[in-house]
């Protein structure tokens, strides 16, 4: 029996990198997730910087850290999403390994 590699049983691709399985571009990108989220760390550094740098440097540091980074972490996890869905109507077929992010275009 030939193996047609034009018309794969599903779930059957290999990643070409990593040789981890492969999921379907479409299906992982039409989960919406949000990655504007605080991960709290416990790496709060406001009483330290009161102390060396004054209540205004304080102020700047907590609008920083939860405010500013949530929002560009946010925004970057939406302009990745935008390029996926760039990629998928161009190749509707598309693959990608979810252990090395490598994305295989197919039409
Ligand atoms: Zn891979």
């Amino acid at each position: 029996m030939e193996y047609d590699l034009d018309n794969p049983e599903e779930g059957v691709r290999e990643c070409p990198k990593c040789r981890h399985t492969m999921q379907y571009l479409k299906a992982y990108n039409s989960v919406r997730y949000n990655e504007g989220y605080m991960i709290d760390d416990g790496r709060d550094r406001t009483n330290a910087v009161a102390f060396w740098f004054g209540t205004y440097a304080a102020l700047l540091y907590r609008f920083y850290r939860y405010v500013a980074q949530p929002f560009s972490d946010k925004k970057t996890g939406e302009r990745k999403q935008r390029r996926l869905d760039r990629i998928l109507k161009a190749y509707p077929k598309s693959l990608i390994c979810l252990h090395c992010h490598f994305i295989w275009k197919r039409r």
